[in-house]
């Protein structure tokens, strides 16, 4: 038992108070999939050290290029002056995107670049005689980070219960529910029936919303609650009807994650607003984008006095060591082809093949490297655990222990492992994921 009370650093979600009994690792060198602590200790990190780490840590390819550019500029204003990472970068992701993405705007974090998004369109709307358009819809479940206005769109109980009275009034939409679906339908094989759940709100409030914001695919700190294209298809549809702009958040999404560069390539669909992060610079530096396309940004294209200009500035906007890092990782994904050679497959099947048969495993949902195993008290039932017996959390602190740093989320223990993990290493995190689940539950 060591009393935290004297600690210096308060750490990002953490009850402090569980360290007294669950020492921090002092985390001192780390490679690939590997965190080492000061006794030398691995930890085979399993989820890109909250999904950024896109191939490994200590990658070299872009431990190279953040050298090379740290001797000739490290930062510079972002008003004024545009460089040549900045500019490579978003010349060639304009090639990668979903068609009509084409306008980039930097910030620093995902959820400013949440914000921007939702001040961007909000503005656009204004400045195209839309002045009555000023709701914000959003899924039941979503997460899209932590400052007041993302956390106003996220719909997680979990993070935003203490601030209720501060956020903004978004409509939290129900979202597709799969593994407990009320139509009994299956996520590969259904038509989102869903969706009609979203068709009466828009019915209702569709005039007066300015933007619909989604992650695609999955909501991500929910869970990894994977869903239908198809819902992202008639989502895409109703927006165009109401003239009300689709935001997706591929700020966990993006980057290959899903088996595809962005998750909106599994619906064909393009959104008219994408906010990047995460995987962007490869987990090495915080810098997230928002992206938009030709005709948002024409709509704030005029004369300075006609104050049609986006107001609206980050100090560190378009870091030049960020964007060379973000550079490498378009180099990499090019030259080496990660998304072709993933063990996305066998990932899944093993993992299925050890852990599908336990009492406690309602479900094993993937998609690409991500998989995600659902711990129910009940399997006939779907019944959930008492979220106080923190389960979840047992599990971590079993896997820590054995060296796999696994952190469910509530009772869903999951993987989302850099793109270029190799079989031995999953065979290893699944053994330990197994023993730690096994530990606790039996
Ligand atoms: C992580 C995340 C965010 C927030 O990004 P931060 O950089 O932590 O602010 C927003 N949306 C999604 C889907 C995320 O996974």
């Amino acid at each position: 038992m060591e009393n935290r009370k004297n600690d210096y650093i308060w750490h990002p979600c953490t009850q402090m108070k569980d360290h007294e009994d669950f020492p921090l690792v002092m985390a001192d060198r780390a490679e690939g999939v590997w965190i080492y602590d000061k006794e030398g200790k691995p930890y085979l990190d399993i989820i890109s050290s909250w999904w950024c780490t896109l191939f490994g840590h200590n990658n070299p390819r872009i431990n190279r290029a953040v050298k090379k550019q740290l001797d000739k500029i490290e930062h510079v204003i972002f008003a004024g002056f545009t460089h040549e990472p900045a500019e490579e970068l978003c010349r060639r992701l304009a090639g990668l995107l979903p068609r009509g993405l084409e306008k980039f705007f930097f910030v620093d974090n995902g959820s400013t670049a949440v914000e921007c998004a939702m001040k961007m369109s909000f503005q656009y709307h204004r400045q195209t005689g839309h002045p009555e358009k000023q709701r914000f819809m959003t899924l039941a479940g979503g997460y899209h980070g932590e400052t007041l206005g993302a956390l106003s769109m996220g719909g997680m109980d979990y993070y935003s219960r203490m601030f209720q009275s501060l956020l903004l009034p978004a409509i939290h939409v129900p979202g597709p529910d799969c593994y407990r679906c009320p139509y009994g339908k299956h996520r590969d094989s259904c038509q989102a029936e869903c969706i009609e759940g979203a068709e009466k709100v828009f019915e209702e409030y569709g005039e007066e919303t300015t933007a619909f914001l989604i992650e695609p695919m999955f909501q991500g700190a929910a869970g990894m609650r994977i869903y239908s294209p198809v819902y992202l298809q008639k989502l895409r549809k109703l927006c165009d009807r109401y003239n009300v702009n689709l935001i997706a958040d591929e700020i966990a999404a993006g980057y290959g994650r899903t088996g595809k560069l962005f998750a909106c390539e599994h619906a064909g669909i393009s959104p008219d607003f994408m906010c990047l992060s995460k995987g962007l610079t490869g987990g090495y530096l915080p810098m997230a984008m928002t992206v938009t396309t030709a005709k948002i940004y024409d709509a704030f294209y005029a004369d300075f006095n006609e104050k049609k200009a986006f107001v609206h500035s980050t100090t560190y906007s378009g870091n030049p060591l960020a964007c060379a890092a973000a550079v490498e990782v378009l180099n990499i994904l090019e030259e080496e082809e990660p998304l072709q050679h993933t063990e996305a497959e066998y990932l899944t099947s093993e993992l299925k093949a050890a852990l599908e048969g336990h009492k406690n495993v309602g479900e094993i949902r993937s998609i690409g490297l991500i998989n995600a195993i659902e711990l129910v008290e009940d399997k006939g039932t779907k019944k959930a655990f008492d979220p106080e017996k923190r389960v979840g959390y047992e599990i971590y602190k079993e896997a820590m222990g054995r060296g796999l740093l696994l952190r469910p989320m509530g009772d869903v223990p999951y993987f989302n492992p850099p793109l270029n993990i190799k079989k031995q290493e999953i065979d290893r995190a699944i053994e330990i994921c197994r023993e730690s689940i096994e530990a606790v539950l039996g």
